[in-house]
């Protein structure tokens, strides 16, 4: 169990251009500036696998990781921006939603979102229209450590209310510090369920 070896594979413009899926492989999305790339950074002990970065949009192709030889995890381009033109907000839309709605190796899905904020607008469209392409998905609440040991189980509580009123189940739901390590057997296992057992059970 854990993650041994993380190396970059490729990058891909579009999901066609992909591995051959031929393993199983997760995925891992949100609003840039989530911390998504400290996250993928502290879930396989790698400081520099995604590129940490002060410039939201920067990454903005399907970027593959081989885990231990195993499974694929990929990081894929952040929504949202409010830097780049209609145009390229369009194409990247196209991109991340092709992706999700065709890669047919693609276990779990995993949407970021800052433990600090409400639920958003974008990030709630987002996930109803991930999981009516019957993707599994699990939401990361990133960077706990910046909420008090108090305010932090108030503050996922209140998510998971207020997700309960689009949906009748919230999806499985993690919390994650990547300053503090914070979620990352938890997300591994979750992980290893589906890679090696065919899923969540
Ligand atoms: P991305 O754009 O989603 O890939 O986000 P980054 O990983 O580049 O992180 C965006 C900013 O948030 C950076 O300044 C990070 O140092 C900071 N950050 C990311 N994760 C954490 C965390 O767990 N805790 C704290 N305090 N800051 C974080």
């Amino acid at each position: 169990m854990g993650i041994h070896r993380a190396e970059f594979l490729c990058s891909s413009q579009k999901w066609e251009q992909c591995p051959t899926p031929d393993r199983g492989e997760v995925a891992f999305i949100g609003r840039s500036n989530v911390g998504k790339s400290s996250l993928i950074n502290m879930l396989t002990r790698h400081g520099a696998l995604a590129k940490v970065s002060g410039t939201p949009g920067k990454t903005q192709l399907i970027n593959h990781f081989l885990i231990d030889n195993d499974w694929y995890l990929v990081d894929l381009p952040g929504y949202g921006f409010a830097k780049i033109s209609k145009k390229g907000r369009a194409s990247l839309e196209q991109m991340i939603k092709g992706y999700v709605a065709n890669r047919e190796n693609l276990y779990c899905l995993f949407i970021l979102l800052d433990v600090r904020h409400e639920p958003q607008r974008i990030d709630v469209e987002f996930m109803q229209w991930a999981a009516e392409q019957g993707v599994a998905i699990a939401l990361i609440m990133t960077k706990a450590d910046k909420l008090s040991k108090t305010a932090l189980p108030k503050q996922v509580a209140a998510y998971r209310e207020a997700l309960l009123e689009y949906w009748e189940e919230c999806p499985p739901m993690f919390v994650s510090s990547a300053e503090k390590g914070i979620g990352r057997d938890e997300i591994i296992e979750f992980i290893e369920s589906f890679i090696h057992g065919g899923g969540e059970e």
